[in-house]
């Protein structure tokens, strides 16, 4: 074999010619198909120089088909939720309800009254939208959002604590996510982390002793994706709040959820918005795409005198909510202040109060629709227990209801590859060599996806 050469690579402007031609790059523009053909000969020079490749042309169009695929295929499109976690964070965490739509389109597709105050014929405000709304929900004196509640915390910090000491629990030191860590928030936002009690318990008197003319705020976190048991003691908001205002510092509640709806009745222990707010606490933040079901968005909700600095904080404008998701935030909080049953028409809300019958009788319709297959893959419905919070509602495992797959013709992992592979992706998990189609998370209207997807499986 000869010794491989960069000069072996075809000039730019011949490898582009013969790609051209080739109907997997019929719909890239010109331009887009220099620039890889640019880039990937440039990196395969490289690799020749160092001896680590040669030139061959089949397997460089096959690394740029590959590349092209990328620009080519749509990639943030719609999944099946199979997996029973409501709230799944890699999965978009909340799907809208449906009187979002229509709405949302009429307002992105066009011009939209975001900041302009019709009555007066002036500039308005964006928070203008949802004021009324949340005062009404939250019982708090006013309210307003941002992107996310990560944002909500910092800006809230930030505004009110930078270069002060902020008083936390040694025990509510999170982190939510690989990406939201309490303590590097805080030092963030300019604020001076103290902790105060122990990893199992903390009192009021620690916060007590610990406060200081230097101290700006205390923060109470709720520990969203993590209990502590066992021999444990914390304070109550309550309490704090008394004590916060006894002693002229603000607290503040991270309540990371943040529920609008009481799902107590339905085994699920969350703290609702109105509670903490009606505790005294002087600022609460939560999410906007979590229990509450809506965009995702950071909600701040409290007391005026302080909501009016942090709406005044230059970093608010760096933070903003943007006008398609304030739109549907709007809509959504209106199904809580208009709508009798609100858990009827926000889709978290209707996934997570589901009877188990209700739940029984959907996994009896999805099997029925998938015994079409049965020469291939035994399905059969099972009783499952699945979180359906994801990290938002810990030690919540309920009972659920799966149609459990278990194809004759191939190995399970390969089921799941292919199904998550389809044109619609549809996301499942294995448990105990089947693969499990938790219902709670998927649609009626999805069903004909499902078995679309194994007719592709099985009989392509
Ligand atoms: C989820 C969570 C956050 C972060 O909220 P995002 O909306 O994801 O930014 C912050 N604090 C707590 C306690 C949470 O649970």
């Amino acid at each position: 074999m000869t010794k491989a050469s960069p000069r072996d690579i075809p000039s730019i402007e011949v490898l582009v010619q013969k790609l051209s031609v080739i109907p997997s790059f019929a719909e890239l523009p010109r331009a887009a198909l220099t620039f890889l053909v640019r880039r990937e000969s440039a990196l395969l020079r490289k690799e020749i120089l160092k001896g680590k490749s040669r030139w061959n042309e089949d397997d460089f169009a096959q690394v740029l088909k590959q590349k092209a695929r990328q620009i080519l295929q749509l990639s943030l499109v719609k999944a099946v939720n199979a997996t029973g976690v409501v709230l799944h964070t890699n999965l978009g965490r909340a799907p809208l309800a449906k009187p979002c739509f229509d709405i949302l389109r009429r307002a992105s597709e066009s011009y939209s009254t975001l900041e302009y105050d019709v009555e007066n014929g002036k500039r308005g405000s964006r928070h203008a939208h949802i004021g009324e709304l949340l005062k009404v929900l939250c019982g708090a004196e006013d309210g307003f959002a941002v992107n996310n509640n990560a944002a909500a915390v910092l800006l809230v910090l930030n505004t009110l604590a930078e270069g002060k000491e902020v008083l936390i629990s040694r025990g509510e030191l999170v982190e939510i996510g690989a990406s939201f860590r309490i303590p590097d928030i805080m030092s963030k936002s300019g604020a001076v982390l103290k902790e105060v009690g122990t990893t199992n318990k903390t009192k009021l008197s620690d916060y007590e002793k610990a406060i200081t003319k230097n101290t700006g705020m205390i923060l109470k976190v709720h520990p969203s994706n993590f209990r502590i048991t066992g021999f444990t003691q914390t304070v109550e908001l309550k309490e704090l709040a008394a004590l916060g205002v006894k002693r002229k510092v603000a607290v503040m509640e991270d309540l990371g959820s943040g529920c609008l709806f009481d799902l107590k009745p339905y085994g699920l222990a969350e703290p609702l918005v109105t509670e903490s707010v009606k505790s005294g606490a002087a600022v609460v933040t939560f999410s906007g795409d979590k229990l509450l079901g809506g965009p995702q968005a950071g909600i701040i909700a409290g007391k005026s005198a302080y909501l009016e600095k942090i709406k005044k904080n230059p970093l608010a404008r760096a933070l903003r909510i943007d006008k398609l998701s304030l739109c549907a935030l709007e809509n959504t909080l209106r199904i809580y202040a208009l709508k009798e049953n609100p858990q009827d028409e926000i889709p978290v809300l209707q996934m997570l109060t589901a009877s188990p019958s209700r739940l029984h009788e959907k996994a009896r319709q999805l099997a029925e629709t998938l015994q079409i297959f049965q020469s291939v893959v035994d399905a059969r419905i099972e009783k499952v227990s699945s979180l359906p919070g994801g990290g938002s509602l810990p030690d919540a495992a309920v009972e659920s209801y799966a149609v459990a797959l278990h194809p004759r013709t191939m190995k399970v992992n390969q089921l799941e590859e292919k199904l998550r592979k389809n044109i619609v992706p549809v996301i499942a998990r294995i448990e105990k060599n089947r693969l499990l189609l938790d219902v709670r998370t998927v649609r009626e209207e999805e069903f004909g996806i499902i078995k679309h997807a194994l007719d592709v499986v099985f009989h392509a």
